[in-house]
């Protein structure tokens, strides 16, 4: 899917690492979490200490890896990765905290998927650089305290409040990530075409970045369906070739892709515009409430077509012009 904000395959990750800024100075737009980040390794370095752990929330695609790799760079420490679906018992997450070298950042992405006996190991090793391991079982268990070298948590997540309070306390710093505009995402897709050897005008950039979802992974993964377009024609990257690709892979004007898509219409034919709730929403376009209430929504409602009101979802009249649907109650009449 093109316009998934989800990272697809080996290649498009591949393609992606190419394209990461590697500085704070190189990413761009989220003015405000930029400012807060230096402060925040600014001030660790002054004191000569690990940077305080960090939690980046938000949609997927909006920079929270590369972020968590910049600290890293920034900072001269080595990174580790892995994710809250990787750690399905205490276990695996005291392997990778007692093979830490000090100072160390340790990135985890999804980190609410995390197993809950992890989490609680997580919350000691976080506040004091410790963790207890288990031996033994019943009657015979007995617990052994590590120590473990220093280390700077960056946890990511789509779902802040579906963190445990105990775990979200323990960040010294939680930035939220915003969609990007317009102007922002035609800055990324600049530099991303730079990188790439492609040659792009002022209106073609506008176009893609207007359809991107306010997504930096989208507005790439767009330039690369464009610059392949624009090779198989053998010319630049035209506004005409950008809205010819576009149409292609069925990119609407707002860049909504197949799910927003399959909600909005749920909502409009199947509920007449709403009020529905989340789960019978999520069971009517068979996909999961978390990923509609983290991935779809946030977007839906930023653009104004969906809002969430406490009686469940509604389609917005720009929902409904959107569609070009008619409502059935006021075609009855
Ligand atoms: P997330 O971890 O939030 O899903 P990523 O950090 O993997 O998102 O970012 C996805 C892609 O978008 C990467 O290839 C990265 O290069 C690009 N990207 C994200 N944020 C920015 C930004 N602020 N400036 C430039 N490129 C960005």
């Amino acid at each position: 899917d093109v316009v998934s904000p989800v990272a697809a395959s080996e290649a498009e990750i591949a393609f992606e690492g190419a394209l990461r800024p590697r500085s704070l100075a190189e990413f761009v737009g989220q003015k405000k979490v930029r400012g807060q980040l230096q402060l925040l390794l600014d001030a660790a370095a002054i004191q000569q200490r690990t940077p305080d752990h960090i939690l980046l929330a938000g949609p997927p695609g909006l920079g929270k890896t590369t972020l968590a790799m910049i600290v890293a760079q920034e900072t001269d420490r080595p990174l580790r990765l892995t994710s809250g679906p990787a750690i399905q018992h205490a276990g695996d997450l005291a392997a990778v905290l007692s093979s830490l070298v000090p100072g160390e950042v340790l990135f985890i992405d999804e980190i609410h998927r995390m197993a809950r006996s992890a989490e609680e190991m997580l919350y000691l090793a976080m506040e004091d650089f410790r963790i207890d391991i288990m031996v033994g079982k019943g009657a015979g268990a007995t617990s052994i305290p590590l120590d473990l070298a220093p280390f700077t948590l960056v946890g990511a997540t789509t779902r802040a409040g579906l963190l445990p309070n105990p775990l979200r306390d323990r960040f010294g710093f939680t930035a939220h990530l915003e969609f990007y505009e317009t102007e922002e995402l035609v800055r990324v897709i600049e530099r991303a075409a730079q990188l790439l050897g492609v040659t792009i005008g002022a209106e073609a950039l506008v176009e893609i970045a207007s359809r991107s979802r306010g997504t930096p992974r989208i507005a790439n993964r767009l330039l690369r369906r464009v610059r392949d377009y624009a090779l198989v024609e053998g010319g630049d990257a035209t506004l005409a070739v950008v809205q010819a690709a576009l149409h292609l892979y069925d990119v609407d004007e707002l860049g909504l892709d197949r799910l927003d898509r399959a909600v909005m219409t749920t909502i409009l034919q199947r509920f007449d515009g709403g009020p529905v709730g989340l789960s019978t929403l999520a069971v009517s376009v068979g996909e999961e409430a978390e990923t509609i209430e983290s991935v779809v929504e946030p977007f839906l409602v930023r653009i104004g077509l969906l809002s969430r009101t406490p009686r469940g979802r509604v389609a917005t009249k720009a929902g409904w012009a959107h569609f070009g649907v008619v409502r059935q109650s006021d075609a009855l009449f």
